[in-house]
Parts: C-alpha cells; structure tokens; sequence
C-alpha cells in the first residue's frame, strides 16, 4: 500500500513552470538586486484594489459584530450577497439569474474545481480551447474526468473549429471556454462564440444529452479597446460562469469569486445541488465572509486598469518594432510572443541568461511561443527594453 497518494505527491513536487521562474526570480533578485531582474512569470495584479475596497473592509470592521462578521455564513454563501450578484448579472448582461443560482467560493480555481467536480461522472471528457490556463487538466483530471485540447487557431488566436469539432463526441461533458484569454490576451469575438455555441448545440442534439459551456472568467473586466465581450448565458442555455474577483478587484490572495449557474440548464436545479454538494466534498463551504461583503459593495467596480493598457502598448509596441512576433492583446495582461525558435523552453532558458523571465508556452497546450505578464511596474517594461534587444539579436 502506498503511504500517500501518488497522484497528488506528484502534482506537489513538480512545481508548475510559472512557479519555478518566480522562485528562480527571488533567487536572481538576492544575487544581482531586484531592478536587474525582469519578472514577466506571475499574473499578480500590480495595481490597488479600488480606495473603496479596502473602505468597505474598515467599515465593517468597525461597525458591525464581530462575531457575525467573521462567522461561518451559509454553504453556498450569504442570501444578501447572492441577492446582490445575481442583481448584478440581470443589470449588466440581461441574464434572468437568482440568488439560488449562486453559489460563492474562493476565487476562479475554487469555482472550476466545484463545477468540474459537480458535473464529471467517470469516463466523462472535458474540453480546454488552447491556449489554456494549465491548471485546467490539473482540475479536470482530480474531478475524474478524461482532459481532452482542441488545438489552438494560430491565426486570430479566437477558436480552431475544426480541432474543436474533431474533440467533441459523445463523452464529451464540458468545454472550458476563457475570454479575455490567458495565455494569449485574446477576446473571443461574437461571431466565433456564435459560432461554438451553434457548434455545441448540434453537437447536444446529436449525442442526446447537454455538453456545458464553462465560462472561466477572471478577466471580463480587463479589456482595453472597448472590445465586447459577449455574456455566454445569453447565447448557449447549458452554460455556468466561474467567475473570480481576483483581476478585476485585485484581490487575488482574498480568494473570493462566484459560480452563476444558468437558470436555463434544464436540469438547473439537480446542477446547482450538486455544486452545493461539490463544494460540501471539497470542503469549499462558506466562502471568506468578510470579503463575501465587501464584495457585494463593489459589484461592477475595477481597481484603475490605465497601468494595463499602458504597459501593454508599450510592450507590445517595443517587442513587435524590435523583430518579435506577439498576438495582439485585447485584454487581460499577457502578451504571446512567438518564440523565435521551435523550442521555446530553450528560447526561454535563453532569455533566463539576461535575466528576462518568461513563461514558455508547452504547459498552455500551445508549444512554440512564451508569455509575459505585464502587470508589472511599467518602469521594469522600460528597464527591460534592451535585454529584449540583444535576446532577438542574439537569433540574427
Ligand atoms: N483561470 C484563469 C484563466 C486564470 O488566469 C486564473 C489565475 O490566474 C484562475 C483561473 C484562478 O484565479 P483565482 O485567483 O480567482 O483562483
């Protein structure tokens, strides 16, 4: 018999390629000062929460029992806050949404894990559009589930349907979809997210039962061009939103967030009991209760994102006049630069020698490219310029 379990013993010895390079950043930084250290691995937002925030987390604090304030609330999260989110949702997107359609939880990662394991029976596949968030098979596999990639659309960088279409089958339980996308910073227009849910729709009535559409969040906020980014309840019935306040609240260690089930799953009742009971067996009841509040204060609120916008355009502009080839972002704070040679865990240790950190793309189903977080101090962006230079010149 073996002591522990083997699976989970190695997802925690092997550290995901983000985490290696920011540790190896700390390291450098102790070596040769943190200014000489161009850290793109980590998508930490480096900008404040809104004043109102952390306002709202005083005055709690200083009128309201403390008992109640930091007590358990119910599993699925305050009635009130529920109230407040699903108002939220009808207002801003026109989805006819409870509160007995949501459940709160700790951030994005919470909202798959909960979701993924309340839909998954054994032999169930789920389908990541690459480019992909890495931890998505990581949840997909623990949930029981079969961890299944359409290839990326090299092009546009929105959806390769044919891969799509050659992924989908009868097993097929659930697609993640995530826009504004990390790694690639891309919205998914309306037409291709017209075109997926018309592409599933076929697909439900083919193999006779639902496949759901798991819209991943985080960063629905963080769009810099006025770019719309369509409300997938309101074109594709099966669908559940994770959502995360991490991004666009900048509160990513509060760990608060929320999954929205859409009353119009036929079976809406039946999912949203076993999202309850998902998150009973992962022992993911009671999201933070303070932050539950505080939250429900700031719906519809951003931290200022001017930082994003600025430091994407220079990045991007710097990178693409100097030779590199990046897809252009419209949101989130990632920016997709093709590797200049095939391997881009090689273009990436190269790199490392000039102490510029970034994350190569093998892990996000997509190999060939690298990316960069730019939330980041744009003044390091700036500092970082020349090492760019001499790292393409370096190809020439
Ligand atoms: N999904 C995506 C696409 C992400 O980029 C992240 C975090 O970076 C998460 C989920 C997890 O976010 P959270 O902090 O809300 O758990």
């Amino acid at each position: 018999m073996h002591t522990v379990n083997e699976h989970m013993q190695g997802l925690g010895t092997v550290r995901s390629v983000i985490r290696d390079l920011f540790e190896y950043g700390l390291k450098r930084a102790s070596e040769v000062g943190a200014e000489n250290v161009y850290d793109y691995s980590l998508g930490n937002p480096s900008t404040p929460a809104p004043a109102s925030v952390e306002a709202d987390m005083l005055d709690l604090i200083a009128h309201e029992d403390s008992v109640s304030l930091h007590g358990y609330t119910s599993a699925q999260g305050l009635y009130s806050v529920r109230k407040a989110v699903s108002d939220d949702i009808r207002t801003r997107f026109g989805a006819e949404v409870g509160p007995d359609d949501i459940y709160m939880t700790c951030g994005a990662a919470a909202s798959l894990t909960v979701t993924l394991k309340a839909l998954v029976n054994p032999g169930d596949e789920v389908v990541a559009i690459a480019p992909f968030f890495p931890e998505y098979r990581v949840f997909s596999e623990a949930a029981g589930a079969v961890f299944r990639v359409a290839e990326a659309d090299l092009g546009a960088f929105q959806i390769n349907f044919d891969a799509l279409s050659a992924v989908l089958n009868a097993r097929t339980k659930a697609v993640i979809v995530n826009s504004p996308n990390n790694p690639s910073g891309v919205v998914f227009r309306r037409e291709t997210v017209e075109k997926l849910c018309a592409m599933l729709k076929e697909r439900e009535a083919e193999y006779g039962h639902p496949i759901f559409l798991i819209s991943d969040e985080p960063y629905r906020e963080l769009v810099y061009d006025g770019t719309e980014v369509p409300y997938l309840m309101n074109l594709y019935d099966d669908t559940v939103v994770c959502y995360s306040f991490s991004k666009s609240l900048s509160l990513p260690g509060e760990r608060i967030g929320y999954i929205a089930v859409s009353p119009k799953i036929r079976e809406n009742r039946a999912l949203y009991a076993a999202v309850c009971g998902a998150g009973r067996a992962l022992g993911y009841v009671c999201a933070p209760s303070m932050m539950q509040q505080v939250v429900a204060k700031n719906l519809g609120k951003t931290s200022d994102l001017s930082v994003y916008r600025t430091n994407r355009d220079l990045l991007y502009n710097a990178l693409t006049e100097m030779g590199y080839e990046a897809v252009y972002p419209d949101g989130a704070f990632y920016l997709f630069v093709k590797s200049p040679e095939p391997d881009a865990k090689a273009f990436s240790e190269r790199a490392k020698q000039l102490d510029l950190l970034l994350v190569p793309s093998d892990s996000f189903g997509c190999p060939g490219y690298v990316r960069l977080a730019y939330c980041v101090k744009t003044e390091m962006i700036r500092r970082s310029l020349p090492a760019f230079r001499k790292l393409i010149e370096s190809y020439r």
